[in-house]
């Protein structure tokens, strides 16, 4: 997995040390604080080498510091260049990403890759390969047809009695197999007006009783921004709970700051729908950060995409369920990879997910094991996938098969 590690160039490039002053110390030690300074002032053994070698006049003040984070993600080739030695595949896709999903790197997930070969997992989901750039006939910019669902500029509502609010477009690693990249990482950016009508859409439909904040990121947004929106959609009387769909904590775990989790507290019920695809993404960082919003009474749900040559094997998966099990992060769902234009690469076949729950269901605990679904491309909505369990249904009974394939039967009498 580890393959073709290169150490690349250490970079001294001034220009990139935003938030630098002269008292920052070269070269700083690895530091852990105790648990309710977490996740401020965490820097891992790992994050530190990637600090000393690759940002070495940083304060970890600084690397500690989301904004800066955000200032000094990757997004171009020459800067990516500078931590990692890139294949052609890789170059010739970033070279011609224009229109598509732009690429964008926070510095604390290259610490995660930067001497990773070119098939690593973690490098998949944030690099883009050539095989993106080739769309099949089965591929659609929006293949949940969300734009038809929009009653109001981003408000997506297609079930009865919840809706989806994408609240920017904005995120701090785009995924390359994003089933919004036909909106994520552009310009259009919802004003204070279109954020007015989200609210009244919301509040002159009674029937929404969940809102799932989105975006892109939402937590990417500033804190001010987040309690507007956040504050505005509490005072809606009908509205009982609200989710945040995030990956900032895989991607950008110092964004989870006291003044953070004080402002998301008010909001409770507050759900987060987090977003994993490997163990490898659960760091010291990664799992303070969780632990904190656990610690603050936030319940967390995971989603995962299957995804070909990343968690698509049971060991990993389960690996993967299990750890986030660990940091109180509960596997929700795994989504079948959605049909957007360029995913060809990523997708496995939905037979591959049933033999992955197959192989959880009865051999891990109830808790680690996900619901498997399709979102119905054409916006059919999530459909449900399970192995073949029942053998036989009449109406005298029902002939089952167990986890270690044994038959049993129930009375429907
Ligand atoms: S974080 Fe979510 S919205 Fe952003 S690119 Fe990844 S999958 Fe898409």
């Amino acid at each position: 997995m580890n393959a073709n590690i290169n150490e690349g160039p250490a970079l001294h490039c001034e220009s990139r040390l935003v938030g630098c002053s002269s008292d920052e110390e070269p070269g700083a030690k690895t530091m852990f604080f105790s648990q309710n300074e977490i996740p401020i002032k965490l820097v891992s053994t790992r994050s530190s080498a990637f600090i000393q070698r690759y940002f070495p006049l940083t304060t970890l003040d600084s690397w500690n510091d989301w904004k800066w984070q955000l200032r000094n993600s990757i997004t171009s080739i020459d800067e990516l260049k500078k931590f990692i030695k890139l294949s052609q595949k890789e170059i010739m896709a970033i070279n011609n990403l224009k229109g598509r999903l732009p690429m964008r790197i926070t510095p604390y997930f290259a610490s995660l890759i930067y001497r990773t070969g070119y098939s690593h997992p973690l490098r998949r989901n944030v690099i883009p390969v050539v095989e993106e750039l080739l769309q099949n006939q089965n591929e659609q910019s929006d293949p949940l047809h969300e734009k038809a669902f929009s009653p109001v500029k981003g408000i997506v509502h297609r079930y009865p009695d919840r809706v989806l609010f994408t609240v920017t477009q904005v995120c701090s690693n785009y995924c390359r197999y994003c089933t919004r990249s036909h909106s994520v990482g552009k310009l259009d950016k919802l004003g204070r007006n279109d954020y007015e009508k989200a609210f009244a859409y919301i509040e002159s439909h009674k029937e929404i009783r969940d809102v799932l904040v989105s975006g892109g990121d939402p937590l990417t947004l500033n804190d001010e921004m987040l309690e507007y929106i956040l504050s505005n959609i509490r005072a809606i009387k009908h509205v009982e709970i609200i989710r945040i769909g995030t990956r900032i904590p895989v991607v950008m775990p110092m964004r989870i700051t006291d003044n953070l989790v004080n402002i998301l507290r008010k909001y409770h019920p507050l759900y987060l729908s987090l977003h994993f695809s490997h163990p490898e993404e659960i760091t010291e960082e990664c799992a303070a950060a969780c632990n904190k919003l656990a610690d603050n009474g936030f319940p967390l749900g995971s989603q995962t995409v299957l995804l070909k040559g990343i968690n698509d094997n049971i060991s990993v998966m389960k690996e993967l369920m299990h750890k986030l099990l660990m940091i109180r992060v509960r596997p929700y769902y795994l989504y079948q990879c959605d049909l957007i234009p360029g995913s060809s690469h990523f997708r496995t076949t939905v037979r591959k997910g049933l033999e992955i729950i197959k192989g959880l269901r009865g051999f891990t605990s109830g808790y680690a094991v996900p619901t498997f679904v399709v979102d119905a491309p054409g916006g059919g909505g999530k459909i449900p996938l399970l192995p073949d369990y029942i053998i036989e249904h009449t109406k005298e009974k029902i002939v089952l098969r167990n986890y270690k394939g044994v038959l049993c039967e129930y009375p429907e009498k």
